[in-house]
């Protein structure tokens, strides 16, 4: 919704927009420049259970859950062809909000798309299972959409990662409570006109912004949820399950990373820097896959420092909504000021700066959260940076001598979600591949998405996998039934004492 020039949205309720019930707005400001694009109702902990009120008597009364199957389908298409037509503005919304170049915020809108479609396909594919037993009972199971799911997500993708929950969780015909990240709320949000246009019905899909300690905290709390998902940083996982766990509410957690770009000296080094470069810097870095440590043969080490910083120095830093920028501010004073403190320490710690490092020169950066792509070298694998989630766009290169000594320092970090292997070696590539603690791999690759894969990580990546045939099983149980189909009766105490089965 558009007001006097200015970007405004209310909650969506029950399928209609309205304000928070104390009536206050939060500010959406632009990373680029500093200005205030978008005022958002700021949902407190009644306005979330009114949120969740409404999903649940969707889930109960409304026509989602008594809906032919394909009908619901059908509804899953016509939101991706939405949002495919609409690709250009809800792109813009994104590099408005979050600062990524909108060359990757509008091309990212195809694989919005293809979650809607992909999971549409399963609308009428949910089923269950005969079960036999030794009995001559009858037994079937179905599988039920768990109610109302709840959902968390972050700003780096946000119409995507939100996607890739609501997607699933309708075609499954569960009812969603979505509260997106308050410094990118503007596509998500507008995921709800979409859905309305598309012809969702009516308290199915209810947007709640907010803030995280506030709205976030409220929705995780609720105990009506039949399942809470979030994705964002581990501590805030560990927050949310705190107050989760007190319901017992099913949890699914995309978190944090820390992925490798291990880089083997059998290369074509070109492609390895190519490869590196995108890993460490789509998005300024702000993505959970990111490559934030290339560890790359001593042989090749120097090399490949020195051709990496050149390719960065290349990038094109400015104005997110310029198609030829290719890469933006990072996406908030906190973030700028986090970053620049990592890179400051690492230095400190005696790591190099071998390329960035710093805001860049000219005036059209001056007033955004810029910070060059920066290339560390010399960085040992016990410094902070090399272990924590800096998530900005900083990428530390590590020496490694041996394939084990690689494998080793890969794994050791407290994430596993991402790891790319560089190598012609096949038998090296899946070998190693078979060692990493990771849930995604790549080999010559990086950052490949498709709804049919399994996205998710171990250890503080969380748990859980988005995507997938699998699934959509998440967002359903299976229900048993058991029928006696035995004409004569059944009576356990004509017959008393024992060697009778009892079940
Ligand atoms: P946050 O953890 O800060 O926020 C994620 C969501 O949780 C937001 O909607 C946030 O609201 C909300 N939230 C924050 N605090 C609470 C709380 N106490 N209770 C309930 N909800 C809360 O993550 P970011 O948005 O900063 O996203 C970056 C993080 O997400 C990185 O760590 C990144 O690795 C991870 N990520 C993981 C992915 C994966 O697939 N594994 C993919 C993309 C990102 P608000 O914004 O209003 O604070």
């Amino acid at each position: 919704m558009t007001h006097n020039q200015s970007i405004s949205y209310d909650l969506l309720i029950n399928g209609e927009w309205r304000p928070a019930k104390t009536g206050k707005y939060f500010s959406v400001e632009n990373p680029f420049n500093g200005e205030i694009i978008a005022q958002m109702a700021d949902a407190d902990e009644s306005d979330v259970a009114e949120a969740v009120k409404s999903a649940e008597s969707a889930f109960n009364n409304g026509p989602w859950t008594s809906m032919p199957n394909s009908e619901r389908s059908k509804i899953l298409w016509r939101i991706a062809d939405i949002v495919e037509d609409r690709s250009m503005e809800l792109g813009r919304l994104e590099s408005i909000s979050n600062g990524r170049p909108i060359s990757e915020t509008s091309s990212q809108m195809s694989v919005v798309a293809s979650y809607f479609r992909y999971f549409a396909g399963f609308c009428d594919k949910i089923q269950g299972s005969t079960v036999p037993t030794d009995s001559s009972h009858f037994n079937y199971t179905i599988r039920v959409p768990l109610g109302v799911v709840g959902q968390l997500t972050p700003w780096n993708h946000p119409m995507m990662i939100a996607s890739k929950k609501v997607a699933p969780a309708l075609a499954a015909g569960c009812t969603i409570v979505l509260k997106p990240s308050e410094w990118a709320p503007l596509s998500p949000t507008e995921l709800g006109n979409i859905a309305l246009e598309a012809g969702l019905p009516k308290g199915v899909l209810n947007i709640v912004n907010g803030l995280g300690p506030i709205a976030g905290k409220s929705l995780a709390a609720d105990p009506r949820l039949g399942k809470l998902e979030l994705t964002g940083g581990t501590e805030t996982g560990k927050a949310v399950a705190q107050i989760a766990g007190t319901n017992l509410t099913p949890l699914q957690f995309e978190l944090g990373g820390k992925a490798p770009v291990i880089v083997f000296d059998d290369v074509n080094l070109d492609d390895a820097v190519n490869g590196c470069a995108f890993a460490s810097f789509i998005a300024s870095g702000q993505t959970c896959i990111q490559g934030s440590r290339a560890v790359v043969h001593t042989s090749i080490y120097d090399k490949f420092v020195s051709l990496l910083s050149e390719k960065v120095s290349a990038i094109k830093l400015g104005d997110p909504t310029n198609p030829e920028t290719q890469m933006g501010p990072v996406v908030s004073k906190q973030a700028y000021d986090r970053i620049l403190g990592f890179i400051e320490n690492a230095s400190s710690d005696g790591a190099k700066i071998a390329h960035g490092g710093k805001h860049p020169q000219g005036t059209l950066l001056k007033d955004g959260y810029f910070i060059e792509p920066t290339v560390l070298s010399g960085v040992r694998q016990n410094m902070p940076i090399a272990q924590e989630e800096v998530f900005g766009p900083v990428v530390c290169v590590i020496p490694f001598d041996t394939e084990e000594e690689a494998v080793s320092i890969a794994n050791d970090i407290p994430y596993g979600l991402g790891c790319s292997i560089w190598t012609s070696n096949v038998s090296r590539a899946h070998r190693v591949a078979q060692k990493i603690v990771a849930g995604i791999i790549w080999i010559n690759d990086h950052h490949r998405l498709h709804p049919a894969i399994p996205w998710g990580g171990f250890k503080d990546s969380g748990y859980g996998r988005e995507g997938s045939y699998d699934f959509i099983h998440e967002y359903t149980a299976p229900k048993y039934v058991c029928v006696r189909v035995e004409p004569e009766g059944f009576d356990w105490y004509a017959n008393p004492g024992p060697g009778q089965r009892l079940n």
